[in-house]
C-alpha cells in the first residue's frame, strides 16, 4: 500500500479500543481506473482493500490504514481532474434544498450570517443567498472554489484549507459541514475550530455518512459509502463525543429526505446479480429481479428514514452559553 497511515487510537475519543469489523474493496476505483486507463493513481488504488475499524468506547468507524494528507491531496487532485466537481453528478439541487429547508428552521428570527465549510462549488450556499443569508465559504480545491466565486462573488469565497477558518475574524450564526467531515483526517480539529468561529447562541450544521444505516447492516462491505475517500463513519454516539470535546451541546438529528430512492444502493444489489464477474459493466437481469431490487430499495429507504437509520444524517451542534 502506498501513501498510507495506520491508526492506533480512535480520532474522536483517543481510546486504543478499536476492532476491525468490515474489509470492502472500492469500487468507485475500480470504475474509475476503467473509464481512465492512464490515470496511474487510480489503477494504483483499483485493488486496495478498505479495512473499517470501530471505536468500542464512542462507536466511532473509520478507514484503518487510511490515506495519509499527501495521499489524499493526490486522490483529490485525481478526482478533481475527472469528476468529482461536476455538478451535475455531485451535487444535485434537490438535496441542498433539502439542507437548506432543515437550516432555515435552526434560524427562526430569520436569516443570518452562514459559512459553508466545503463549500464545493458553491451550490448550498447560492440557495441560501437567494434566501438573503450573508454567505461565505471556504473550499479546498482551486477549480471548484473559482466555480462558486462565479456563483457568489469574489468577496464571498475563500480558496483553502483550515488555516483560512482559523485566520477569519468574523462570527458565524451557522457553520455548516455538508458531507465533508467523513473525507478529513481530524475532524476534532475542524469542529474545534468552527465552535470558536460562532457568535453566541450559534450553531453547527453537519451531514455525515451514518454508520448505523440500515442498508450497511444489510449489506456489510457492499454498502456504497465504504469509498476510499470516505475516512470516517459517524454514529450518534460518537458525534455526542465530537460535540462534548469541543464545547458543544449536541442538540438533534435526523433524516436527509433526499435519499429516497438511492440510486448507490442499486447498484450494490446489483453486484449479487451480476453474471458475469469479470467485467464491472456486464450487468444482466430478468424484470423479477429488477421488481425485487426496487421493493427492497424502497424498503430500505423509508424503513430507514423511519427509524433515523438512512445512510445520510443530520446533527445540530449549539455553543454552550457562557
Ligand atoms: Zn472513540
Amino acid at each position: 500500500m502506498k501513501k498510507t497511515t495506520n491508526i492506533n487510537n480512535c480520532p474522536i475519543c483517543n481510546s486504543t479500543l478499536i476492532n476491525r469489523v468490515i474489509i470492502a474493496y472500492d469500487k468507485t476505483m475500480r470504475s474509475l481506473s476503467s473509464l481512465y486507463p492512464s490515470n496511474l493513481f487510480f489503477k494504483d488504488y483499483k485493488k486496495i482493500s478498505l479495512q473499517i475499524y470501530q471505536c468500542q468506547r464512542c462507536s466511532f468507524a473509520f478507514l484503518n490504514p487510511r490515506l495519509s494528507r499527501e495521499g489524499l491531496n493526490q486522490l483529490y487532485g485525481n478526482l478533481y481532474k475527472t469528476v468529482y466537481y461536476d455538478d451535475k453528478r455531485r451535487h444535485k439541487e434537490f438535496q441542498y434544498q433539502d439542507y437548506f429547508k432543515k437550516l432555515k428552521h435552526l434560524k427562526k428570527d430569520g436569516p443570518g450570517k452562514l459559512l459553508d465549510f466545503g463549500c464545493n462549488t458553491g451550490v448550498f450556499l447560492k440557495i441560501a443567498q437567494d434566501n438573503c443569508w450573508d454567505v461565505m465559504g471556504i473550499e479546498l480545491s482551486y477549480q471548484a472554489s473559482q466555480i462558486a466565486k462565479k456563483r457568489l462573488g469574489n468577496d464571498r469565497i475563500i480558496t483553502g484549507a483550515i488555516d483560512e477558518l482559523k485566520n477569519l475574524d468574523i462570527q458565524f450564526d451557522i457553520i455548516s459541514f455538508l458531507n465533508v467531515l467523513e473525507h478529513l483526517p481530524d475532524p476534532n480539529l475542524y469542529i474545534k475550530i468552527a465552535s470558536r468561529k460562532l457568535s453566541p447562541g450559534g450553531l453547527l450544521f453537519i451531514v455525515v455518512p451514518n454508520y448505523d444505516s440500515i442498508r450497511r447492516i444489510l449489506i456489510g462491505e457492499n454498502w456504497s459509502l465504504i469509498l476510499l475517500e470516505h475516512i470516517n463513519y459517524f454514529t450518534r454516539d460518537s458525534v455526542a463525543y465530537l460535540a462534548s470535546n469541543n464545547g458543544l451541546i449536541l442538540k438533534q438529528g435526523g433524516p436527509i429526505d433526499y435519499e429516497i430512492f438511492n440510486r448507490g444502493f442499486f447498484e450494490k444489489i446489483k453486484k449479487m446479480f451480476r453474471k458475469n464477474e469479470g467485467s464491472s459493466y456486464s450487468f444482466s437481469y430478468g424484470r423479477d429481479a429488477l421488481i425485487k431490487l426496487a421493493f427492497l430499495a424502497l424498503i430500505t429507504d423509508f424503513a430507514g428514514l423511519a427509524i433515523n437509520r438512512g445512510d445520510f444524517i443530520y446533527y445540530v451542534m449549539a455553543k454552550k452559553s457562557l
